[in-house]
């Protein structure tokens, strides 16, 4: 088995907020104030995700913080305004040559989308892509997706696992279940973060902003290395925790964190070890698993005193096979 590193602890990683809305849809917050409070917040970088407009600008860029081009292009329900229904994180790709033109700068598009059947979001993903954006399923459980879904449709490159901002308004952020369910049946995807946040008020018991991120290990911070990395899988996502450096090394997973109560592997079909010093209720800072036969991906969960979680992306053991000798 060959060893690999997935986030090293040596390198630089970049914080990032991939899902938020402003007053260019229905959030509450002008972009220029909500770009201000994520680079208070500590932010490298954001993406304007806003309902069916599509936001392009270099306005708000300087050496230190960039707005990644995207949009969360919805209005795709079996019923009209009901749930279930369909809403995609939409993020431009710098590092492709796209069939169709990129989208320009608040660039809208027609909502409800009309539903043709049970190819519809199929078709909207293709679309999607085509015009040089890689494509998040959102909030998954907060939508009533169903989980044959994750399975019947194709070309999302990551499922968001973290929806912040239902985590107060639905209690249902977690898509973890239904990354798992595609995780089982053979999809390479990622796991995604993030706030979706509308509006921002500080002073809030669960402020909508900074409560769901990446941590992006990207050459620079640039649209290009952050996209990039994103495709590869370089980064976690977070809810408090950090996971500061995830490899393979001798057929064994190494984890190591920020202080967190519970390290969990979540191996498949074989399950992982659960990590828990529950005889001296100390906190933790890394894990470890042997690598067994059969195995298809493991990804890992550090969980901290307050319940907040960080989840690596899952590794494909297919992928650590040592090439056959010639
Ligand atoms: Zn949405
Ligand atoms: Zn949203």
């Amino acid at each position: 088995m060959k060893d690999a590193v997935y986030l090293d602890k040596s390198k630089r990683k970049y914080k990032g907020n991939l899902h938020m809305h402003t007053t260019w849809s229905d959030g509450t917050q002008e972009a220029a104030d909500a770009v201000s409070a994520f680079k208070a917040k500590g932010y490298d970088f954001i993406s304007i995700t806003d309902h069916d407009i599509f936001a392009r600008t270099a306005a708000y860029d300087t050496e230190t913080f960039i707005v990644l081009p995207g949009m969360e292009r919805g209005g795709l329900n079996l019923v009209p305004d009901e749930d279930p229904g369909y809403h995609f994180g939409v993020l431009d790709d710098p590092t492709i040559e796209p069939m169709q033109e990129r989208f320009h700068h608040l660039q809208s598009f027609e909502v409800p989308i009309p539903w043709e059947g049970q190819q519809s979001p199929q078709k909207l993903i293709d679309d999607m892509r085509a015009h040089g954006n890689l494509v998040v399923f959102n909030h998954p459980e907060w939508h009533l997706t169903r989980f044959e879904d994750m399975v019947q449709y194709d070309g999302f490159f990551a499922i968001e696992i973290y929806n912040h901002a239902t985590e107060w308004t639905a209690s249902s952020s977690y898509g973890a279940a239904y990354w798992d369910h595609a995780l089982q049946n053979g999809k390479r995807v990622f796991g995604i973060a993030a706030d979706d946040s509308h509006d921002h008020d500080p002073s809030c018991e669960i402020p909508e902003y900074g409560g769901g991120w990446v941590s992006v290990e990207a050459e620079e911070l640039s649209q290009a290395g952050i996209i990039a990395a994103l495709k590869k899988g370089q980064f976690y996502s977070s809810s408090g925790p950090e996971i500061t450096d995830f490899r393979v090394e001798n057929g064994f997973v190494h984890v190591e964190c920020s202080p967190c109560q519970y390290i969990m592997f979540k191996a498949f079909p074989l399950r992982g070890p659960f990590h828990v010093e529950r005889e001296k209720g100390e906190l933790m800072t890394s894990g470890s698993m042997v690598i067994q036969k059969g195995m298809s991906y493991i990804r890992v969960e550090c969980v901290d005193e307050k319940g907040r979680v960080a989840w690596s992306n899952p590794i494909f053991v297919a992928d650590l096979a040592e090439e056959e000798q010639q």
